[in-house]
């Protein structure tokens, strides 16, 4: 069961999760980054993008894929007719692994419950999982990108339905052309998607929450967070 709260209310909610982590030493990353990158984007989002871990650029400026592989997914972004504004973007990890090594698997558990928790505070009806480590963090299922990107998969996380949409990560793309053109195919394909799903997903959320939140008569201006910064 989801608590029911209004846009607004879970907006507050995810920053004050951002200013109780922006400290955060939870794990030993905090000795070597720059800044915590929390995810930036609207806090009420239908489309959510789940990359990796910060590279050197998103250390700095405490923000989601603003290097090389975040031009990339501006670009298939504004070829779909959205704006980074328009989605929430974040990764698995919220610290910089030093000199972009994979993340480690500790790393990965000491974060996860804090994805959970912007899932659950967002409640984005669609899930792009970015390369294998948000793929299989957020699937639960071992299969590689390569075999399983573009294929939506209808999954319960953080309590909520939703529909998980693998990619190739933007990284890959840069590398290697093919990928780059199924990334941007696979990319096309997310308009029709969340329409598909909007009214099912909405059904479930609508039943997953608590009558008040249905009473909340009045239509919120989608919030935008998009100065997150450690
Ligand atoms: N790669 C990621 O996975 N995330 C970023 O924020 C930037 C590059």
């Amino acid at each position: 069961m989801v608590a029911a709260r209004s846009a607004a209310e879970r907006r507050e909610e995810l920053v004050a999760l951002y200013q109780r982590l922006k400290d955060c030493h939870d794990c030993p990353l905090k000795a070597t980054r720059t800044k915590l990158v929390f995810g930036a984007g609207n806090a009420d989002a239908e489309v959510m993008f789940v990359g990796e871990a910060p590279g050197a650029q998103e250390d700095l400026e405490g923000l989601p894929f603003v290097g090389r592989a975040g031009q990339l997914l501006n670009e298939l972004l504004s070829e779909i007719g959205l704006r980074r504004e328009d989605v929430w973007i974040n990764n698995v990890l919220m610290c910089r692994p030093p000199g972009n090594r994979d993340p480690l698997p500790h790393e990965i558990e000491e974060c996860e419950p804090f994805l959970l928790e912007r899932i659950r505070l967002i409640q984005p009806k669609v899930i792009c999982t970015l390369g294998n480590f948000a793929t299989k963090l957020l699937s639960g299922q071992p299969t590689g990108i390569t075999r399983c990107c573009g294929r939506p998969q209808y999954r319960e996380i953080a309590g909520l339905e939703v529909v998980l949409y693998p990619l190739f990560h933007p990284a890959a793309a840069l590398r290697t052309p093919a990928t780059k053109e199924q990334l941007r195919q696979d990319m096309a394909r997310l308009p029709e998607l969340i329409e598909q799903q909007r009214p099912k997903l909405e059904a479930a959320l609508a039943a997953a929450t608590a009558p008040a939140e249905a009473e909340a008569a009045e239509p919120e201006p989608a919030p935008q967070l998009g100065l997150f910064g450690g």
